[in-house]
């Protein structure tokens, strides 16, 4: 069987300027080395946990000078919370998967609900997106998951599947496998209210299978799945225990580093 390597992903959204971008760094720094210290001593091995925030536009750069200081070591990636599908030219405001990649940046968001619902995205671009991403060497994070309107109709997953099938109708099975799936049923993102651990585990189980059935056996024992909505230092423990759960994606807890770091830490 494939061993996949747990992560965390920290979404900062539309927060943290440059400048506290730096702050948030140092305090995640230190709080990092405190729990490695603890972990260590209660010898659980966690430097395998992958662990990465996905600043604004504005503050990459700041992430990236940071996150090569070897005195902080982090081990800290990044990556960007959306891209064009275009490749450059006269799209004022836009920013191309080139500009992301020349910065270091190893992720991709795609598809967040808070783009689908505020901006013209859909599922018709985010599938150029995902190919651009791929094409520039970084890794995809596409979001999928239902609203709870959805949800009472009883076709929460059905929905959040059907985003994925067009998210990687432009994928062969080897770009699939460096794809990260991240579930994030609507109703639960920023509301503190999260699905019962069960259904977590059910819905990732749903996913994977699309993946099997799409992409074949060795693809779908890649993939990384992440859960994301509401994740906390409170709930993290419980969730990731479940089977299939590859690790999470982190909005509002992402902005507090010392909660950010425990999280990381209990996905160990
Ligand atoms: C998100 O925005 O991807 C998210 C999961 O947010 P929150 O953790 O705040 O629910």
């Amino acid at each position: 069987t494939v061993k996949r390597r747990p992560m965390v992903i920290g979404n900062w959204k539309m927060n943290l300027d440059h400048v506290q971008a730096r702050q948030w760094l140092l305090e995640y720094a230190s709080s990092n080395t405190a729990w490695q210290h603890r972990m260590e001593d209660a010898d659980v091995v966690v430097n395998h946990v992958e662990i990465g925030v996905l600043p604004s536009f504005t503050s990459l750069l700041a992430i990236r000078d940071m996150a090569r200081d070897t005195t902080l070591d982090p081990e800290l990636f990044f990556g960007a919370q959306n891209v064009s599908e275009l490749d450059a030219g006269a799209y004022t405001g836009d920013i191309s998967a080139q500009m992301l990649a020349a910065l270091g940046c190893r992720y991709v968001l795609l598809g967040h609900s808070e783009q689908r619902r505020y901006h013209p995205e859909d599922d018709d671009k985010i599938d150029r997106k995902m190919r651009v991403v791929l094409d520039r060497g970084m890794t995809p994070i596409v979001c999928i998951g239902e609203t709870k309107l959805g949800r009472e109709d009883g076709i929460g997953i059905d929905y959040a599947l059907n985003q994925l099938v067009s998210a990687v109708r432009l994928l062969s099975g080897e770009d699939m496998s460096r794809v990260i799936v991240a579930y994030e049923p609507v109703w639960s993102i920023g509301t503190g209210m999260t699905p019962d651990p069960s259904v977590i585990e059910s819905a990732l189980a749903d996913i994977r299978d699309f993946i099997n059935a799409t992409f074949g056996a060795d693809v779908a024992a890649k993939v990384r799945i992440l859960y994301g909505g509401s994740v906390n230092p409170g709930n993290a423990a419980e969730i990731i225990r479940r089977y299939g759960v590859d690790g999470f994606l982190v909005g509002g807890a992402s902005l507090d580093p010392a909660k950010f770091a425990e999280i990381c830490h209990l996905a160990a």
